[in-house]
């Protein structure tokens, strides 16, 4: 039986994450449970690691004019819950109780708009490139950790691509999921 370094959620925050705020969310709509999981893949620029532009992005402090790649994402606010870097730190910028804004227009099993009642969590990386190992062994103790804490996720977790397949890729075709579930398999 394996052990999570993120053993526990209190108040809607990840113990063991570092914490950033974004304030780019909103409530929940009333009485909406946790009942679904997104993962995302996200590098800026991309393909390229490091350098903390995710982490400014989602707090509205990127400078645009840094590279011209972020020209053409210049006003977006999103955010995702979690934030997983090739190291394996993860950064929580959205409280769970309320809705980060990272899957957009988007439907699972025919209920639509993801935001409403999802965690989302963003892998730093790219539709081109491996994860790390650190990357799956982080995520995989993460959603131990949030399955025992809203337990209505159960299996439900799902790509971005698969909640909004005419519009995103992500987390592509390197996120291994048949390793992501043999691993998550450890953890009862
Ligand atoms: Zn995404």
């Amino acid at each position: 039986m394996s052990q999570s370094r993120f053993t526990q959620v209190q108040d809607g925050i990840l113990l063991g994450a570092t914490q950033i705020a974004s304030p780019n969310f909103n409530v929940r709509p009333p009485d909406t449970d946790i009942q679904l999981i997104v993962i995302h893949n996200i590098s800026l620029p991309p393909s390229q690691f490091g350098g903390g532009y995710i982490q400014q992005f989602f707090q509205n402090q990127l400078d645009w004019s840094v590279h011209p790649y972020f020209q053409t994402i210049e006003g977006m606010q999103v955010s995702a819950h979690l934030l997983i870097l090739r190291t394996g730190e993860v950064i929580q910028f959205v409280n769970f109780q309320d809705r980060s804004w990272h899957a957009g227009r988007s439907s699972y099993l025919a209920q639509k708009e993801c935001n409403d009642y999802s965690i989302g969590i963003e892998l730093e990386g790219s539709d081109d490139l491996p994860f790390e190992p650190e990357q799956y062994q982080a995520l995989v103790e993460v959603v131990h950790t949030l399955r025992q804490a809203y337990p209505k996720i159960q299996r439900h977790i799902a790509g971005h691509s698969d909640i909004a397949p005419q519009r995103k890729t992500d987390p592509g075709p390197y996120f291994d999921w048949q390793l992501f579930r043999n691993m998550l398999a450890k953890y009862k």
